[in-house]
């Protein structure tokens, strides 16, 4: 008799947007999908809660969402009819200097306006890059050996992207900029990406950031990042998909029958559900992964807006809070044993926007620095003195906080191991090996298992081009899809 087939064609282990994005494009196949996720809401890094006080709607993790706006998986799903809108503040993002500021706008030639003598040499770097944004973009969210080994889809623009972003971002910054305020907007940028503003290609990630300021802005889902979550999920479920939530998978004995297992969570985890069914040398692969520094967030209800020194800081829905190219520099320098005095702290302010995030008159705000991964002391004073030189008075609105160490963000996710939001050090070593060197990296020796988290490329970030990809693995290794359905 032939066997019996199973129930379900896949279940994806974890409800982040990367195993949302897996089970989506699975089901769009036409396959019978399960999601099991550990938490009682579906979002992982991408999902929302009162954190403080009733009314204030804080970003657990992701706050402002270039890569979910440019995602080419998201951008052809109809997320909007499952309740996605996105808020464009007026200014994607501001950095304070002194009394004053400098701005990456929306536009091109605002923000070029604004950088005076480095003006020409921002707009030269960027006006190419902009023209062919979609290609370029398309190109970079491939696994890194899949990119170098074929012909890619843009070879100009990739070539001339290479050669632009292969520097550090700091001998870029201090090549093309002459202005302390050019230079310290292009290392406020540079510093999102967690590595030493002096780590080879860095300026890469650099480039990535501002393009999309100028292409799709720095917009973040309306109500919050919670919302672009439940859009996927409500999505899969229009699709015949099923979310189960509250379930946390332990071993392989809490997985139903499926064909097929795509594991959104971290390299230990598949580890575990993998066991002595993985060869030796893949398994050391797995406990060998690296990870970066860590994170330390603050998440403030505040009784007023924040009293920026600079009023048109209040424009923007993202502010870099470092000071000087050099200050920045010296905070992201070493982060191996202890957090930095004077830390680069990164900040969103989103209620300013979205009403709907805080009772009336009130604010949030959302706000972390980097820290020693898996630190679990407190950086409380230093990153609040950091926001007070460019806002004083800060303190005197905050009616509630909620602090968010490395060990707890682990603790939250395994994707996030000692607080590293990246699910992985994103160094060229990093990309190039996530968690394992392969054109299809997602594919583990067990068939019809797949890792679809961060830790597999293209790395950290809301875009679930991870789990898109590992899901287009397995249509194509067990279910013969070809074609992108
Ligand atoms: C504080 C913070 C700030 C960030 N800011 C931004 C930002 O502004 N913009 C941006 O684009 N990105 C940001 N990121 C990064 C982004 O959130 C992550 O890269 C993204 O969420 C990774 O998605 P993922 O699906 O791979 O993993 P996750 O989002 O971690 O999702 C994994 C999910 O799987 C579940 N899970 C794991 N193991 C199991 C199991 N065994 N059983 C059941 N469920 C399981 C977890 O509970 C979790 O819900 C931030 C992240 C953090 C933490």
């Amino acid at each position: 008799m032939p066997a019996a087939k199973p129930a379900l064609d896949a279940v994806v282990i974890g409800a982040g947007p990367n195993g949302l994005s897996a089970a989506v494009l699975l089901a769009r196949a036409g396959l019978r999908v399960q999601v099991l996720e550990a938490h009682d809401r579906v979002g992982g890094g991408a999902s929302s809660a009162e954190l403080t006080l009733p009314g204030f709607i804080h970003d657990v993790g992701s706050a402002i969402h270039p890569l979910a706006a440019a995602s080419p998986a998201f951008r052809q799903w109809p997320l909007h009819a499952f309740g996605l809108s996105w808020v464009q503040p007026p200014v994607p993002a501001a950095h304070p200097l002194g009394a004053g500021s400098v701005a990456l706008h929306r536009s091109l030639d605002a923000t070029a306006e604004g950088l005076g003598r480095d003006g020409r040499t921002y707009r030269r770097l960027m006006a190419p890059l902009l023209s062919d944004w979609e290609g370029l973009l398309d190109d970079l969210l491939q696994p890194l050996p899949q990119t170098l080994g074929r012909v890619p889809a843009r070879p100009l623009t990739l070539t001339r992207f290479g050669l632009r972003g292969l520097p550090s971002a700091w001998a870029a910054g201090q090549t093309l900029f002459r202005t302390p305020a050019g230079r310290a907007l292009w290392a406020g940028l540079a510093a999102h990406t967690t590595l030493p503003l002096t780590a080879p290609a860095t300026a890469a990630p650099t480039l990535v950031l501002a393009l999309l300021a100028h292409a799709v802005g720095w917009p973040f889902p309306r109500g919050g990042a919670q919302a672009l979550s439940d859009a996927l999920a409500g999505y899969l479920r229009h699709l015949g998909g099923e979310v189960l939530t509250g379930v946390t998978v332990r071993d392989a004995r809490d997985l139903p029958d499926a064909r097929v297992v795509l594991v959104d969570s971290s390299p230990a985890v598949l580890l575990r559900l993998l066991g002595e069914r993985a060869p030796a040398g893949y398994r050391a692969a797995l406990e060998r992964y690296r990870y970066g520094p860590g994170i330390q967030k603050f998440d403030y209800a505040l009784s007023g807006p924040v009293p920026w020194r600079d009023a048109r800081v209040a424009q923007a829905g993202t502010l870099h809070l470092g000071g000087t190219a050099d200050e920045i520099r010296a905070a992201e320098a070493d982060l191996s044993r202890a957090p930095h005095a004077r830390p680069y702290v990164l900040a969103a302010q989103h209620s300013l926007f979205d009403p709907s995030r805080a009772p009336a008159g009130g604010h949030t705000f959302w706000a972390y620095a980097h820290v020693p991964n898996g630190y679990a002391g407190s950086v409380q004073a230093a990153v609040e003195a950091q926001i007070e030189r460019f806002a004083p008075g800060f303190g005197e609105r905050v009616r509630a906080r909620h602090v968010t160490t490395a060990p707890a963000l682990e603790a939250f996710s395994p994707v996030f191991r000692g607080g590293d939001v990246n699910g992985g050090r994103g160094d060229l070593r990093g990309l190039l090996v996530r968690p394992v060197l392969s054109a299809v990296p997602y594919r583990t020796p067990v068939r019809g298992v797949y890792l679809c988290s961060s830790s597999t490329p293209p790395g950290g970030g809301v875009h679930g081009m991870a789990g898109y990809h590992a899901a287009r693995a397995a249509l194509r290794d067990v279910f013969d899809v070809h074609e992108v359905p």
